[in-house]
């Protein structure tokens, strides 16, 4: 099992299916549908922004 550090989903490396998986949740960050992660990462970071500024 290896965790990507981009997408951060766990697959298996050995498993078509996985690997398919893996492959198709970058194209979906390539078509600009961010995983839940990234996008709780840019909230956070919105909400500081909106906060600290002014
Ligand atoms: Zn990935």
């Amino acid at each position: 099992m290896t965790t990507c550090n981009f997408c951060g989903l766990a697959y298996v490396e050995d498993d078509a299916d996985d690997r398919k998986i893996h492959a198709d949740e970058h194209k979906k960050i390539a078509n600009d549908v961010l995983p839940y992660k990234v996008r709780e990462l840019i909230k956070a970071y919105d909400f500081a922004v909106a906060h600290n500024d002014g």
